[in-house]
């Protein structure tokens, strides 16, 4: 099968070597794999080595501070009506719903972070409806929400938030007359930015989908659920011939993503190397245990060598650059608003979190000055992070680094099943 092949090329090219294998492999093969074109290909990442950086250095640690409480529990207003249309969505299995932690739990936590000095918008958090969620018991996976509503939401982040003309159509997308061929040369003419905030959405879409391939309701005997691997339905998304070539351009962007936040974690190590910052629970032992464990994997991340480098994004002149990144920064909270359209309350739930942890991601690499400049013992005036924050940036980084972990599993599926 050429999936499993296709997949784990070089993601960008980075070297001749890669460059000319990916060549000769399109060559020999009538499915376009990979398009190996503009800045983002002088990226230097190859697959390869990413797979192994998160497989031997990052998943088990990050899996591990996800366990920790801090990390845990996130606060998140579920009940926000859709601002753009009359809620239309459902899921088609009970699994869908979320349960909130009893609010009692947290009141220490709540008077803890009240204390603390804040800079930055408290949305979601402040708002009465927000709920404490134990993301441990509300695991990320196939819920049945699909069809036209699931279709809406996508569509609408895409048409009104990449940056793109009405006229130019998405490819395969199924509320669209065309069968969007002109697209990949509209996004190759974009800058930069606008190009990397596509590959973002689409690179996060991937990783939904192949969470729900991942761990997919295989059967349900006696009312008990089993979960597990679909390769079919994997295969039906991400095949390079089912999908013309697109599944392995999404996952393309899914590394993308990952590079991305991966930088930003390593950039925000000196806000949390201060000693005024600690991860409170309550637990003295538990909060030191958490920061440490949380200062290793930045120190994991410094040390890998292929980083997106973020200095050729706004680097046009400055008023530009200005009004671009204020863009950005609209578009993007457009998307955390549409998250409030999910007609199903577990998909909202990690819509809004990852969404608000890249988002989070993108704060970091634009405020590198003001990180830099922190006072070691005061306030963090200029930069700050919330709970909220944290807990997203952490959790929407450690779907990443599953995500790239379970493709490398179906790799392994596909092989046994070829
Ligand atoms: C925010 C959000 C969270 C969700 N979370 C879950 C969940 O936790 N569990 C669950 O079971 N379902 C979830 N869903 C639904 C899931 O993402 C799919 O929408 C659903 O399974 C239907 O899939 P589909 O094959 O029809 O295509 P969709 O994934 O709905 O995609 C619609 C169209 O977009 C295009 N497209 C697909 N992938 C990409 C990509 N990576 N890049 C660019 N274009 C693309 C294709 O043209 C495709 O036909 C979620 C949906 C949303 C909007």
């Amino acid at each position: 099968m050429l999936l499993a092949h296709c997949y784990f090329l070089s993601c960008a090219g980075s070297t001749w070597a890669s460059s000319a294998l990916v060549h000769a492999f399109l060559q020999g093969q009538s499915v376009q794999c990979q398009q190996l074109t503009g800045v983002l290909d002088d990226c230097l990442c190859d697959i390869e080595s990413i797979d192994d950086f998160n497989t031997f250095k990052i998943f088990p640690k990050i899996q591990k501070l996800q366990e920790r409480d801090y990390f845990r529990y996130y606060k998140v207003n579920l009940k926000r009506p859709c601002p753009f249309w009359a809620d239309d969505g459902h899921c088609s299995i009970k699994d869908c719903h979320v349960e909130p932690c009893p609010e009692e739990a947290f009141i220490d936590w709540a008077r803890y972070d009240d204390s603390q000095d804040h800079f930055c918008e408290l949305d979601d958090e402040r708002s009465p409806d927000a709920q404490y969620v134990d993301l441990l018991l509300n695991p990320e996976r196939y819920t049945g929400y699909k069809g036209p509503s699931a279709w809406r939401v996508w569509n609408s982040i895409y048409e009104e938030n990449c940056f793109k003309p009405r006229s130019v159509y998405r490819p395969l997308n199924p509320l669209a007359p065309s069968r969007g061929e002109s697209f990949y040369t509209w996004l190759e003419g974009l800058c930069l930015e606008k190009r990397v905030f596509y590959k973002l959405i689409s690179g996060l879409h991937a990783s939904i989908n192949l969470h729900l391939c991942a761990n997919y309701l295989l059967e349900e005997t006696w009312g008990k659920p089993s979960w597990g691997p679909n390769v079919k339905e994997f295969t039906r998304r991400f095949d390079p011939i089912e999908t013309k070539g697109e599944g392995p351009r999404r996952l393309k962007n899914l590394y993308f993503l990952y590079l991305i936040e991966l930088r930003a974690l390593s950039k925000v190590a000196p806000y949390f190397e201060r000693s005024v910052v600690d991860l409170y629970t309550g637990n003295g032992h538990e909060d030191a245990e958490s920061k440490a464990l949380l200062l290793e994997i930045f120190r994991d991340t410094k040390s890998f060598h292929m980083h997106f480098d973020e200095k050729s994004m706004f680097a046009g002149d400055k008023k530009g650059a200005k009004s671009l990144k204020e863009e950005f920064r609209l578009h993007f909270k457009n998307i955390s608003r549409i998250m409030d359209c999910v007609g199903c309350d577990k998909c909202r739930l990690w819509g809004k979190l990852q969404t608000q942890g890249l988002g989070t991601a993108l704060k970091i690499l634009f405020s590198e000055k003001e990180i830099q400049n922190l006072p070691e013992n005061s306030p963090s005036k200029g930069f700050q992070l919330t709970r909220q924050e944290i807990v997203a940036l952490v959790n929407a980084f450690g779907r990443l680094s599953t995500s790239i972990k379970e493709l490398q599993n179906f790799k392994v599926l596909l092989q046994r099943t070829r």
